[in-house]
């Protein structure tokens, strides 16, 4: 199926060593490094449900691998190889050329090759298939939170919902939050160092409240969050009032950040971590052995919306 543009993606995948054969073949052939367990995540974004139909091409590309990414980063994996299956409308080669300009940049920076895929047409989608190597029971699972674990996020939350929300009504959006939201970074070396410092880690895709719910009932436990030690990029400080801050802060997704438990005597490393990675990564909270899951202000009460109930969010979250 679309012979002439198979060819231009094969012409445009690099490659890597341990490909023992890569596109053109029925099947890709991969070499396994010795003492590793093999990581695989997939991913899809359908036109008009995960991405604006204006979206550009090469941001649509960036963000259909960072997404997949971001689950391998979560895990504590090295990214390695790829597989992109594209439904298109039509064979548009203009569209895939500037697709790939996103897709390849950001799989050239962690040295991810693309390896195959499948080609046919329909309506606009996009669907990767993301592989990554690990050393032997070395993950970073959702199911390893303790009881007394402070919990960290990496870089900033809320941006990519503020982006969205501007989006849709219709008016100036700000740049760098609409960076955020079309080219989010997963945070592939972070969780990587994080092998053997964290106990649990997730990536924020569909809001912290939700993605952190995930981890603490996966490991039995609760947590607290202080509502007033979420990170705040700049650009979010700028343009959203402090209360929809907070809300596209706890329940927007789309940041592809790390949200993840570590005990104590870590702090210092975590620390030097986000220093050397020129990431904020900051203490949002602590694990505790009662579930559910509390937000409080600054003077220690209960953070409460009007809007959308958080007051309910520890039994939505048991
Ligand atoms: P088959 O009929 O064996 O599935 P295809 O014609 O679908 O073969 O694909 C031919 C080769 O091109 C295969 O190696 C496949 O992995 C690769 N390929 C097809 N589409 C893509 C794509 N969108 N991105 C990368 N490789 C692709
Ligand atoms: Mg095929």
């Amino acid at each position: 199926m679309e012979f002439a543009l198979i060819d231009r993606i094969r012409r445009r995948a690099a490659s890597r060593d341990d490909v023992v054969l890569g596109i053109g073949d029925d099947a890709a052939i991969l070499r396994m490094p010795p003492g590793c367990e093999l990581v695989v995540t997939t991913d899809s974004l359908n036109v008009g449900v995960h991405f604006p139909r204006e979206t550009r091409a090469d941001d649509v590309g960036w963000k259909a691998l960072a997404v997949n990414l971001s689950d391998l980063a979560a895990m504590g994996a090295d990214p390695a190889w790829c597989t992109l299956s594209l439904t298109l409308p039509d064979a548009d080669a203009a569209w895939v050329d500037a697709f790939l300009d996103g897709f390849l940049a950001l799989a050239g920076s962690h040295a991810v090759a693309l390896v195959g895929g499948d080609t046919t047409r329909g309506p606009l989608a996009v669907s990767v298939t993301a592989h990554g190597t690990l050393p032997c029971g070395s993950a970073l699972r959702r199911d390893a939170a303790r009881a007394d674990d402070d919990i960290w996020v990496t870089g900033w939350l809320g941006d990519a919902a503020a982006a969205l929300s501007q989006w849709r009504s219709g008016g100036e959006c700000d740049a760098a939050l609409r960076a955020r939201l079309d080219r989010p970074t997963p945070r592939i070396g972070i969780g990587r160092d994080l092998r053997g410092v964290a106990h649990a880690c997730i990536d924020v895709s569909d809001g912290l409240l939700a993605d952190l719910g995930h981890v603490l009932r996966a490991s039995g436990v609760g947590a607290t969050l202080q509502a007033d030690q979420l990170p705040v990029s700049p650009a979010l400080g700028r343009q959203v009032d402090a209360s929809r801050r907070l809300t596209q802060q706890l329940i927007g997704g789309d940041d592809y950040e790390l949200c993840f438990s570590a005990p104590v005597a870590q702090r210092a490393r975590i620390e030097a971590m986000g220093a050397r990675h020129a990431t904020p990564i900051t203490r949002i909270g602590v694990v505790e052995a009662s579930s559910g899951l509390r937000v409080l202000d600054a003077h220690g009460g209960p953070v409460i919306s009007r809007a959308s109930g958080w007051d309910h969010f520890a039994d939505a979250s048991a």
